[in-house]
């Protein structure tokens, strides 16, 4: 199991996501702004050159992220934890890997992209008896531009899109765009970032929330944030975003909080699928 995690880990940061690579291109094709295509074009050359050498394709090899979803009945819950931990730490060696743990007081990196509460782990249960590990290294400029918004419930879906808007422009070109942007709706802090962050990063680009109403939100997100000319690391273009996906959840009555979170065009992920005879399979 462990080789399998450090196989997907290797492919995230050295591949880029095929559907990132289809968006990409398209907004190549797309764009006006002749700086804008430069800069696409540095983009997509940078993650050809990055996979045809094996090589990392941002210096920043993102802090390690894992989203389990796992069954009840997954026979090997018990050495998941231990083998992320292990497969982290060869990663960091073999591949080779920035060390991104720093003590946030002593301000000691651990060397190894291991220390307290990392890699991050998060966990989520449903029926089944096999394991799918999402592996998501998250870059850190881009996770400096999550914000966390404890609205007035009476600004409505009007406050929502007025302060998401706001938030990307205020973003500007830090968090490396063209970015994809999550937006967790509804129940409490944490939850709405959890929401904005599966949204952003587990969903592919292109995709639309199953309820017509959040598809069609997404739809005028994305509009309204490629209209505000940020563009491709910040110099001016049509391309700011290459998606706004949007997840809800129901929330108390005096409380709407809006988590969002931003993914740079560096938008790393894989996934591992471990069945109940321990077939492990990286896709
Ligand atoms: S935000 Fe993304 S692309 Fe920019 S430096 Fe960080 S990992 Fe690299």
């Amino acid at each position: 199991m462990i080789d399998e995690i450090v196989e997907a880990i290797r492919r995230a940061e050295t591949e880029l996501s095929e559907d990132t690579v289809q968006a990409l291109k398209r907004a190549y094709e797309k764009e006006t702004n002749e700086m804008a295509r430069t800069q696409l074009k540095a983009i997509i050359e940078n993650f050809t050159v990055a996979k045809k050498g094996s090589l990392p394709m941002c210096q920043d090899t993102g802090l390690q992220t894992f989203f389990i979803d796992m069954g009840y009945d997954f026979p090997y819950r018990a050495e998941l934890k231990n083998a992320i931990t292990e497969a982290v730490r060869k990663a960091t060696k073999e591949i080779p890997l920035r060390p991104n743990a720093v003590h946030p007081f002593l301000h000691k990196n651990s060397g190894d992209n291991t220390g307290r509460f990392v890699p991050y782990i998060h966990w989520e249960l449903r029926e089944g008896d096999d394991a799918i590990i999402h592996v998501i290294p998250k870059g850190g400029g881009s996770e400096n531009m999550s914000g966390l918004y404890m609205l007035p419930p009476g600004v409505g879906i009007k406050g929502i899109k007025k302060t998401v808007i706001e938030h990307i422009f205020k973003s500007g070109g830090k968090p490396c765009p063209p970015t994809i942007i999550g937006v967790g709706i509804g129940g409490g802090a944490d939850l709405a970032l959890t929401l904005a962050k599966k949204a952003a990063i587990l969903r592919p680009i292109g995709s639309r929330h199953e309820e017509e109403f959040v598809a069609q939100l997404e739809d005028e997100l994305y509009e309204m944030a490629n209209k505000l000319g940020i563009g491709p690391m910040g110099l001016g273009g049509d391309t700011t975003v290459l998606d706004v996906h949007v997840e809800y959840a129901h929330r108390h009555p005096a409380t709407l909080p809006l988590g969002i979170v931003t993914q740079c065009w560096a938008n790393r992920k894989r996934k591992v699928l471990i069945d109940a005879n321990g077939k492990v399979e990286v896709i």
